[in-house]
């Protein structure tokens, strides 16, 4: 059994076959799957699979209006934290955040206006 700390996650091979074994698979709806962790009962949503985007796996507050939950946020900051920051400030207008690495502009930009998801 594996605790999972994040509120977040990219479904890869071992998210997936951690999901598996350890999540019982409650609804499906609008594109996503409700599970719910046999060990401690959270529940969590998974993106349906889509070869043209990332999917992921993000911890939810409650089974209640669980298609609803926004997880944007959560979504750049693992952006962020997959990615890295460099020292060079974001290039976009206006923006004083800090550019990913090997990239001109920051995780907020570059999830919201280029669809970079991972
Ligand atoms: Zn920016």
């Amino acid at each position: 059994m594996t605790l999972l700390t994040e509120k977040i996650y990219y479904a890869d091979q071992n998210i997936l076959k951690l999901i598996e074994s350890q999540f019982e698979l409650i609804d499906c709806r609008n594109w996503y799957r409700l599970y719910r962790n046999k060990l401690d009962n959270s529940f969590w949503r998974l993106d349906e699979v889509d070869k043209y985007q990332e999917q992921f796996f993000v911890r939810l507050e409650s089974s209640e209006n669980w298609t609803e939950y926004d997880d944007q946020s959560l979504r750049i900051e693992l952006l962020k934290k997959h990615r890295g920051t460099s020292s060079k400030k974001c290039t976009w207008e206006g923006c004083d955040k800090n550019a990913l690495n090997e990239m001109l502009i920051c995780e907020f930009h570059a999830f919201k206006e280029m669809g970079v998801r991972k």
